[in-house]
């Protein structure tokens, strides 16, 4: 068990990233990776990050799931490795690559996120407005075929001038962990190449074969297929994606609202200044569950950590007047005392007990067992790990604090707010809901519901297409589902993914672990939870995806059920998150022995996903050209992972509707490296920024989507 000192400890490790090893790829032509000239991984024990990781293997993957590690993304096969972006700290990275890891890319450090929001408002306020692959050998060759291969995708896209071809391919050798399939490709010129596709397991079952997007010279006109059991597959024709264009935008259009990132409390104002502005387009819906507030309990630590220690913690708030409380352990200076204390001017005196001879005599457990029981309304105590049964020292006064930095929120409970954007606010025409930061720590998503529904009001009284649409459909968007968490991820730590309610007993409520309090809100659903036997949330109030202590136990998630239950004209919903770049729907969770999903859509509910998802990835890919993947385009459970307990499951299986989730935030193409890259959860502003504009660009194609809908049916 590992212990914070408040203190950073000096050590620093120094992992090196380049000059990568691939034991899975020994037989593979040495041209496989290019070498990166990658600056080497550094980070300190105690600091935390975004690191995106090459884990040793599928299995390993497993146990962090199982482990409840904070898994940002859904794992990427890479030569026979696979590459997952974790928050880690420094410690976490070295046990991890002890057992065979090695860290590939810093996608955000723990300060940056602060340093991101600043840079963020002073560039607001300075503004005046407003490698191919040689075909894997064949063991099989002279030998007949064991294997058939078919291809489920191949799709080709360009993007900002460059072309791009993604395929996966499955083989009938489902149960062969080695077989390695190599897709060639060919251009109208007669130009080939070909590259190693990674095969792709979940939940220990075989799914499909398939590569990340590669650069191609040109459009590809035929791609095929060879595995290394001597397999083929017929030769095939990629199709266009997305293949489908948004309606143009006319001359005048008004877009770009969004200048910083917005914490809570901005996104409040913003609500206010909307709805005050377009009083005949917007209802401002308070949410009926009040969430805790940006509030914790005020704790100490009385005793040193490093050697004896109890953890005394108010059982009301540190803003009600609990913070600054003082607590201190008396030596009563008279011999056979019992253990006593005093409470009054706010402060704790804890007289220990002493001998014959006057010595004190008292253990760390009397004195955590006695402040509990003696003032049960005002403390609980608890013994610090590593100090059980130990004499409990002289110590104090400490001062009990909640430790929240964020000294312009309010300390009270949270209303969260809605808007109702339309003609028709009556429930007459269909509805949309669009709702955002359910985690914490995704900066940019209310950037892209605020956005979109600025865009709407904006561009009413002079677009005909943006007047029909308010006209058709019934708008509702929640810009900050998770407000207590933002704004924990804002001032506190900016990794924060879950809410702030803190359900952990005993020593879990240790300080030490003040970072890893609250419930996953997107998990904490009804339908396909962790409580019905599904997978992907942990029980551990500690875990990243801590699925509360019952279904609908938290106030976030019971908002976004309650909104959509008091509106039933609300046909479609998108839940806003980041990063990855993926546009998904149900079903969301599996339960882990068997792979059993939640019942899959019907052919023609699944053909409407399918068919709205392109013309939406179109729409979003008009802004600065990006294309979210074919492979990162379909139900959750097979293109993320299984999240138990989600809130798109609750809307699509319990009330009807068509519910689909976005991460906005694609990888980027870097030319010079030839990969692929992460951006993470607080990007720069200039990304968030751009993912602002390009999903909001996709959530005004849904309510088109959703119109055209309405209007055949
Ligand atoms: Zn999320």
């Amino acid at each position: 068990m590992t212990r914070r000192s408040w203190t950073a400890t000096a050590a620093t490790l120094v992992l090196t990233a380049a000059a990568l090893v691939h034991p899975g790829t020994a037989t593979a032509a040495p041209d496989t990776v290019p070498a990166r000239a990658t600056a080497p991984v550094t980070l300190a024990a105690d600091e935390t990050a975004l690191i995106r990781v090459e884990l040793r293997d599928e299995a390993h993957f497993r146990e962090l799931l199982a482990e409840g590690a904070d898994i940002a993304n859904r794992p990427r096969q890479q030569n026979g490795r696979v590459l997952a972006d974790l928050v880690l700290t420094g410690r976490q990275l070295a046990a991890l690559t002890a057992r065979g890891a090695v860290a590939r890319q810093v996608v955000q450090r723990e300060g940056d996120a602060a340093r991101r929001y600043a840079d963020s408002v002073r560039a607001a306020q300075a503004r005046t407005r407003t490698g191919l692959r040689a075909p894997a050998e064949g063991r099989g060759v002279g030998v007949a075929a064991v294997d058939t291969l078919h291809f489920l995708q191949a799709y080709w896209w360009t993007s900002n001038g460059k072309t791009f071809l993604q395929t996966q391919v499955a083989t009938t050798a489902a149960e062969d962990p080695d077989v390695e399939i190599t897709v060639t490709w060919r251009t109208a010129d007669g130009t080939t190449g070909s590259y190693a596709l990674a095969r792709f397991s979940d939940a220990g079952e075989y799914q499909y074969h398939f590569a990340v997007p590669q650069a191609v010279p040109a459009r590809p006109t035929q791609v095929t297929a060879t595995s290394s059991l001597g397999g083929t597959a017929r030769p095939s024709t990629p199709a266009k994606w997305p293949n489908a264009t948004p309606p143009a935008l006319p001359a005048g259009y008004q877009k770009d609202f969004i200048d910083a990132y917005l914490t809570p409390v901005d996104v409040q104002s913003r609500i206010r200044r909307l709805a005050r502005q377009y009083p005949d387009l917007v209802d401002v819906i308070d949410l009926p569950h009040q969430t805790q507030g940006y509030r914790r309990t005020a704790a100490g630590y009385l005793g040193d950590p490093a050697a004896a220690a109890v953890v005394v913690e108010s059982v009301k708030f540190g803003a009600q007047n609990m913070n600054g409380v003082q607590v201190r352990t008396v030596d009563p200076g008279r011999t056979d005392r019992p253990l006593s204390a005093t409470y009054r001017d706010r402060v704790l005196t804890v007289l220990l007990a002493t001998d014959g001879a006057g010595k004190t005599i008292s253990t760390t457990d009397q004195v955590a067992a006695f402040i509990s029981a003696r003032y049960p309304q005002q403390f609980q105590a608890f013994v610090e790990n590593g100090s059980a049964g130990l004499p409990m020292p002289i110590a104090g006064p400490v001062r009990l604090d909640d430790g929240l930095q964020g000294s312009e929120v309010p300390k009270r409970p949270w209303t969260v707010q809605a808007l109702r954007i339309g003609t028709h606010r009556d429930g007459s025409r269909i509805g949309v809901l669009a709702y955002s930061q359910e985690h914490a720590r995704e900066w940019a998503t209310p950037l892209v519901t605020l956005e979109f529904a600025e865009r709407l009001l904006a561009n009413a009284d002079t677009d005909p297409a943006t007047r029909d649409l308010l006209d058709s459909v019934d708008v509702f968007v929640i810009p900050t589902v998770n407000p207590d968490g933002a704004n924990y991820s804002f001032h506190d730590a900016n990794f924060q993914r879950k809410n702030l309610v803190n359900h952990c007993t005993g020593a879990q409520r240790d300080p030490a672990n003040r970072d890893s309090w609250g419930v996953d809100v997107n998990r904490n659903y009804t339908v396909g939870s962790l409580f019905d036997g599904y997978t992907g949330a942990s029980t551990n109030c500690l875990s990243g995806t801590y699925a509360g202590t019952a279904e609908l136990s938290e106030a976030e998630s019971r908002n976004v059920v309650a909104l959509a239950k008091a509106h039933t004209n609300v046909k479609f919903a998108m839940n806003v998150h980041s990063y990855g770049g993926y546009f998904m729907w149900p079903p969301g969770a599996y339960q882990a022995d068997g792979r059993i999903t939640l019942p899959r859509p019907t052919i023609d509910e699944s053909k409407m996903f399918l068919d709205s998802a392109r013309r939406i990835v179109g729409a979003i890919a008009t802004e600065r050209g990006t294309v979210t993947w074919p492979s990162q385009t379909g139900p959750v459970a097979d293109v993320l992972y299984s999240a138990a307990g989600n809130s798109a499951d609750q809307l699509y299986y319990e009330l009807g509707i068509l519910a689909w989730d976005f991460e906005v935030g694609n990888d980027r193409w870097n030319d010079a490296t030839g990969e692929w890259e992460g951006v993470g959860f607080q990007p720069p502003f200039d990304e968030a920024h751009a993912e602002s504009q390009e999903y909001a660009a996709g959530l005004v194609e849904l309510l088109r989507v959703a119109r055209d809908h309405a209007n055949a049916s």
